[in-house]
C-alpha cells in the first residue's frame, strides 16, 4: 500500500474520532462559537494540499479548526430554533452507517438498510397513527419530505383532471392551484418552487394571529377557483406552534377533489400524547404528511419522512428506474421509489436505533416533557410588565414580544443580554410585523430545570432593561 504513510493511519483516525466524540458529549462547552469568521477561514481555507496527510493528524486538525466554530445545538440550553439534540444512540448508529458504507438506493445494494427502513416506516405509521397502508420515504428533512409529498400530489391531482404528468410534464397541464397559509413554513414555498409552481399558482390565505389558515377563508378561495387543487395544512406552526382545523380542511379537500398535505415537521408528534391528540385531530384524513426525524425525534442529521397515503402516487413521483438497477422477485423495499435520490445514505439505521432505544414510552415522555417545559416558561413569564407571551402555549414553542414603545429594540436587547451571559443560546426573529424572541424547547436533555433557569434569566435580563 502507501509505503510513505503510517499503516495505522486510517484505523487511528477512526479511534481518534470515536474517543473524542464520546468525550465531547460529556464535556461542558461554550454554547456560542468563540472563533470569528476570519479565524475560521484561516483555520480551514488553507492552500490546496498537494501531499497526502496522515488520517489521525487530519482528524486532529479538523477538530482544532472546527471546535471554536461549533454552536451548542446538542446542549439542553439551546433554544434558538427547532433543532433536535442528536441522540447519542442515533449518533452511534450513524457512525456505523458510515462504517458500513451501504448505498441504500436499491434493495440489492443494501438489503439490511432497506429492511431497517421498512421497520421504521411501520413504527412511524403506528406511532403517529396514520393510515397503515401509507408509504414512507426516508429523506433528508421536512423540506424534502414536503417536496416528495407535493410531487406525488401534483401527479395525482393532474391525473384526476385528465393530464398525464409523466408524459406531458407541467407545460400544457391545466392550471393547478395550491392553497396554503401566507405564513406557512418557508420551506414549503421553496418545495413548491422546485416543483414548478410560482406565485400565480399559489393562493396564499391571510392567516390568523397564530399564522394559521382560517377554514372559512380557505372555503371561499377554493370555491372561487376551477381546476386541480392541492391544500397544504400546518401541524405545529414554526412560531406559534398552532394547528389548523384538519377536519374542516379535509372536508373541503374532499369536496373539491383536492389533495391535502400536512406539514407536520415537529407538531405531528403531539399525536403520541393522549392529552394532546385534540390538536392534530383529523390530520390522519390527509393524503400526505411531512415529518422531521432530526427535530423532535432527535435523530442525527439528516432525517425526515415523506409519508403518502397512496403509495402508487408516491412511487410514480419519485421512482428512478434504469436497466442496471436490478430488481429480482422476492427483493424487499426499494428505497429510491420513495425519495428523490438514487445513491443515498442508509438513513434507516439511525432512525431504527433511536426509535428502538426510546420506544413509544420514551417518545411520549420526551414530547410531553418539552410541552410542559414550554408551558412552565410561559407561566413564569406571565404578568412580567411590558413583556408579552404571544398566544396560548400548547406545544414546545414560546414567543415573546414587547409592549411599545421601542418594542423591537427591547427584544433585541433582551436577546443580546441572554446570549452575552452565555448560559443559553437564543435568537430574535421577525414575525407578523413584530420583533419577537422565539424559544424552542426541543432538545432531548431539556426539561423543567432548564425551563426554570431560562425563565429566571429572562426575568432578570428584562428587569435590567432587556
Ligand atoms: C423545520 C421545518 C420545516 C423544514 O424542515 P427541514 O428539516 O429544515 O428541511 C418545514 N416545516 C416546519 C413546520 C418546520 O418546523
Amino acid at each position: 500500500m502507501n509505503a510513505g504513510r503510517p499503516l495505522a493511519g486510517p484505523a487511528a483516525a477512526l479511534r481518534r474520532a470515536a474517543g473524542y466524540g464520546a468525550a465531547f458529549r460529556r464535556r461542558a462547552r461554550p454554547l456560542h462559537p468563540t472563533a470569528t469568521l476570519a479565524q475560521l477561514r484561516s483555520a480551514f481555507c488553507l492552500p490546496l494540499p498537494e501531499a497526502p496527510a496522515d488520517g489521525a493528524a487530519v482528524i486532529d486538525a479538523l477538530i482544532a479548526a472546527a471546535e471554536p466554530g461549533l454552536v451548542g445545538t446538542t446542549d439542553p440550553n439551546f433554544f434558538a430554533w427547532v433543532i433536535g439534540g442528536s441522540d447519542q444512540v442515533g449518533v452511534a448508529a450513524d457512525w456505523l452507517t458510515s462504517i458500513w458504507g451501504q448505498n441504500a438506493g436499491i434493495y440489492q445494494s443494501a438489503p439490511a438498510a432497506a429492511v431497517a427502513e421498512e421497520a421504521v416506516a411501520g413504527w412511524l405509521l403506528e406511532l403517529l397513527d396514520l393510515p397503515r397502508e401509507a408509504s414512507v420515504g426516508l429523506v433528508t428533512g421536512s423540506t424534502m419530505a414536503g417536496f416528495a409529498c407535493l410531487a406525488a400530489a401534483r401527479g395525482a391531482v393532474l391525473a384526476r383532471s385528465g393530464h398525464d404528468f409523466a408524459a406531458g410534464g407541467l407545460q400544457g397541464a391545466p392550471k393547478l392551484h395550491v392553497f396554503l397559509s401566507d405564513d406557512a413554513h418557508a420551506s414549503n414555498f421553496a418545495a413548491l418552487r422546485f416543483l414548478g409552481f410560482g406565485g400565480a399558482n399559489l393562493v396564499r390565505i391571510a392567516p390568523d394571529a397564530r399564522g394559521l389558515m382560517p377554514a372559512g377563508a380557505l372555503a371561499e378561495a377554493m370555491a372561487a377557483r376551477q381546476g386541480p387543487k392541492i391544500v397544504l395544512a400546518q401541524a405545529g406552526h414554526i412560531n406559534s406552534g398552532g394547528f389548523e382545523d384538519f377536519v374542516a380542511i379535509s372536508a373541503l379537500a374532499r369536496e373539491h377533489g383536492a389533495w391535502m398535505h400536512v406539514d407536520g415537521a415537529f407538531g405531528l408528534w403531539t399525536r403520541v400524547l393522549p392529552e394532546k391528540t385534540h390538536l392534530a385531530t383529523g390530520a390522519e384524513l390527509a393524503d400526505s404528511w411531512s415529518v422531521d426525524g432530526h427535530k423532535w425525534l432527535q435523530i442525527p442529521y439528516d432525517s425526515g419522512f415523506a409519508i403518502v397515503r397512496d403509495a402508487g402516487a408516491h412511487r410514480a413521483a419519485m421512482d428512478i428506474t434504469g436497466g442496471y438497477l436490478s430488481h429480482a422477485p422476492g427483493d424487499g423495499r426499494c428505497p429510491t421509489e420513495f425519495s428523490p435520490e438514487l445513491s443515498r445514505r442508509a438513513r434507516g439505521f439511525a432512525a431504527w436505533a433511536v426509535l428502538r432505544s426510546l420506544g413509544r414510552q420514551g417518545v411520549r415522555e420526551m414530547v410531553r416533557r418539552h410541552c410542559e417545559a414550554a408551558s412552565l416558561v410561559a407561566a413564569r413569564l406571565a404578568g412580567v410588565p411590558g413583556l408579552e407571551v404571544c398566544g396560548p402555549v400548547d406545544l414546545n414553542q414560546v414567543v415573546l414580544a414587547a409592549a411599545r414603545p421601542e418594542a423591537a429594540a427591547r427584544i433585541n436587547r433582551l436577546a443580546a443580554a441572554l446570549n452575552a451571559e452565555g448560559r443559553v443560546f437564543v435568537r430574535p426573529a421577525d414575525w407578523r410585523g413584530r420583533r419577537v424572541l422565539r424559544l424552542s424547547l426541543i432538545n432531548c436533555k431539556t426539561g423543567p430545570a432548564e425551563a426554570e433557569a431560562l425563565a429566571g434569566s429572562i426575568r432578570n435580563a428584562w428587569s435590567q432593561g432587556g
